[in-house]
């Protein structure tokens, strides 16, 4: 194979190498995301479960002073037929006591479940109001979690396509540089690859030998940079070949324009 001939290769293997890394952040992302999603929702869940329990309280502790105050007006009542029994001043006393008591509690009841009567009321709309939110937001949660594991599913296929297209290039490599590649790709974040733009390494940014840099606009000989170690290609020299190779659809996001923005 010529060097132009491999040279092509590894631009499309640079392709996939990035598509692949791109796929599997998606991957690995998705558990965080979907946590997220599940928090807000949780979050919301737990301010209405504060709501509803304060509502529970308050008619609870309505019902009791209810009941309470049934008692306390028997009792009023009986005392003031005691009223009209009474034999002396002493007795009479003793009895207007006790009612007096029995009308301050039953003040302080009927006060109280006024107050709670009213934020019953209140709460009321608000538990409507939530609740109806809260479907509304546990649907949302089902879609946004169900739209993040069809991602994942579309990024797993992805990497698989990735990895099948990869292996099939590197087959046609020599065995030492497919070596060579893997080795620079692990140690320089994943870029063993890079354009030489007016002779300078685009990733490095060290200046190439003229002599060196008319190969490679050649594409007669691979040339790693003697910097970065990554290997080198001229983007002019074989873009043309590259897109008679591979359908254009293909190269949106290319290595060709991805030099642009390199990673070093
Ligand atoms: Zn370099």
């Amino acid at each position: 194979m010529e060097a132009r001939e491999q040279l092509i290769h590894l631009v499309k293997i640079q392709d996939l190498a990035r598509t692949m890394r791109a796929n599997n952040a998606v991957i690995e992302h998705a558990p965080a995301r979907i946590d997220e999603i599940e928090g807000r929702f949780r979050d919301r869940n737990t301010e209405y479960v504060a709501v509803k329990d304060r509502f529970d309280e308050l008619e609870a502790d309505v019902k009791t002073r209810n009941l309470e105050l049934e008692t306390l007006m028997a009792s009023r009542k009986k005392y003031s037929e005691d009223l009209m029994q009474v034999q002396n001043q002493r007795e009479y006393s003793a009895i207007l006591k006790e009612i007096d008591e029995v009308k301050a509690k039953i003040n302080e009841h009927e006060e109280v479940v006024l107050s709670s009567m009213e934020e019953i009321e209140t709460l009321k709309e608000e538990i409507a109001s939530m609740g109806a939110h809260i479907s509304v937001e546990r649907k949302k949660v089902a879609e946004e979690t169900g739209e993040v594991e069809a991602a994942v599913k579309k990024a797993e296929a992805e990497v698989a396509r990735c990895t099948q297209e990869r292996e099939q290039l590197e087959a046609d490599l020599p065995a030492n540089l497919v070596g060579i590649l893997r080795r620079v790709e692990s140690q320089r974040q994943g870029t063993f690859l890079v354009e030489v733009v007016d002779g300078t390494c685009q990733a490095c940014y060290v200046r190439v030998r003229p002599q060196v840099y008319q190969e490679i606009k050649a594409a007669s000989k691979l040339h790693a940079c003697g910097s970065c170690r990554r290997y080198l290609f001229h983007a002019p020299s074989i873009r043309p070949a590259l897109e008679e190779s591979a359908p254009a659809a293909d190269l949106s996001t290319s290595t060709v324009e991805a030099m642009n923005d390199p990673q070093v």
